[in-house]
């Protein structure tokens, strides 16, 4: 089983969008309260207060303050499953030895969400054959289903962007293997101006709309650190600031899908570097690489790639951009050197494919994390 999600916009009327707002307000107290809780203890007695010790005061609370009432007993849980998310992954990095800071509080631009986790079974149903959904504490509010709602329901998110609010609905779904295919692919992690580049030396730029959008923004940003603190025209132009980071979020990702769409009906065995081994940042892949959201990018393929049956398999990149992929030879060149030419047995190629062909040798000799050799066709 893999899990997908369904994103749809919601049409509240203005009473359910204070509603809404309340909800997030009341949602964003209790996890900074949860928060404090957490800091307190740990800084004055270096202890710490769990999960389930601090979903017990739940109860409590809804007695003693009677606006809780208004908000879905799972939904709260939830906020408390997101603070101890938020502690797990800050003691996670401390003991990887990452930067790590701690938790912080949340203002309200930075708490757009609350979520029902059963939602399968209670807080959020829709009606009128999907034309509206009764959402716990709310009420029925329209909704458009622009594509439908596929497997089993199990969480619904509510979520505010900007001035508008959305649905996310994430189902379980039976993974749909495609044919089998011995096709096997490299891929490299692209610098500027490429996104990607594969081991059979084709490249893929981000496309043209998003790089005027990025421009765009720019512009935007300029003229937003003009703008006098507190005056009517500043909101303004953080609204159109906020609202285009937003556009190219959603640009991305749409970027994103496509390509790993494509990888994977094409592709049975797609291999790229880890990005996890450490020192890669600093290394090969500069801040462009990081910029240009790769990590997002491979979760979709891993993703996709499971709901497909497709295997993705990642190898240590290191000496990927320094081997010459003919002959083997090692050398280290300066970044902006963009033609391999090897001094060994003096075969040239662009240089990020010679990177992708080493990658792709690599799952081919390389033993995986899993200790043992993968066999790629
Ligand atoms: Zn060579």
């Amino acid at each position: 089983m893999t899990r997908k999600a369904f994103k749809y916009r919601l049409y509240p009327t203005q009473p359910q969008h204070k509603d809404l707002e309340r909800t997030l307000a009341l949602c964003r107290q209790l996890y900074n309260a949860a928060l404090q809780e957490r800091r307190e203890a740990y800084q004055k007695a270096g202890k710490t207060v769990g999960f389930y010790e601090q979903k017990r005061w739940l109860p409590e609370i809804r007695t003693e303050l009677p606006e809780y009432k208004g908000v879905h007993s799972q939904v709260l849980q939830n906020v408390i499953e997101r603070v101890d998310k938020a502690f797990q992954g800050f003691f996670r990095r401390v003991r990887a030895g990452q930067k790590a800071g701690y938790p912080r509080f949340k203002g309200r631009e930075r708490y757009d969400s609350f979520t029902f986790p059963q939602a399968g079974q209670t807080g959020v149903k829709l009606q009128e054959g999907g034309k509206r959904v009764l959402i716990y504490g709310i009420g029925s509010v329209k909704v458009k289903l622009h594509r439908p709602l596929e497997g089993r329901l199990k969480a619904a998110t509510v979520k505010r962007e900007g001035e508008h609010w959305y649905l996310v609905f994430t189902c379980e779904v039976e993974p749909r293997p495609l044919p089998s295919n011995d096709q096997a692919i490299g891929i490299d992690l692209g610098t500027n101006p490429h996104f990607l580049v594969t081991s059979e030396g084709e490249m893929v730029e981000a496309p043209r709309y998003y790089q005027k959008t990025q421009a765009k923004l720019a512009r935007a940003q300029h003229s937003l650190s003009r703008r006098k603190r507190g005056s009517s025209r500043r909101k303004q132009a953080q609204r159109q600031v906020a609202k285009l980071h937003r556009k190219i979020a959603n640009q991305r990702k749409d970027f994103h899908h496509k390509i790993a769409r494509r990888l994977v009906n094409e592709y049975g065995t797609i291999v790229h570097e880890d990005l996890n081994i450490l020192g890669l940042a600093r290394t090969r892949l500069a801040k462009g690489v990081l910029d240009a959201g790769w990590g997002r990018f491979l979760q979709i393929l891993a993703y996709k790639a499971e709901e497909a049956g497709r295997r993705v398999i990642k190898v240590d990149p290191k000496y990927t951009s320094q081997d010459c992929p003919v002959c083997g030879h090692r050398e280290r060149k300066p970044l902006w050197v963009r033609e391999f030419r090897c001094s060994g047995c003096g075969g040239h190629f662009h240089r990020d494919v010679a990177a992708a062909i080493n990658i792709l040798a690599k799952a081919r000799t390389e033993p995986s994390g899993m200790g043992t050799a993968w066999a790629v066709p």
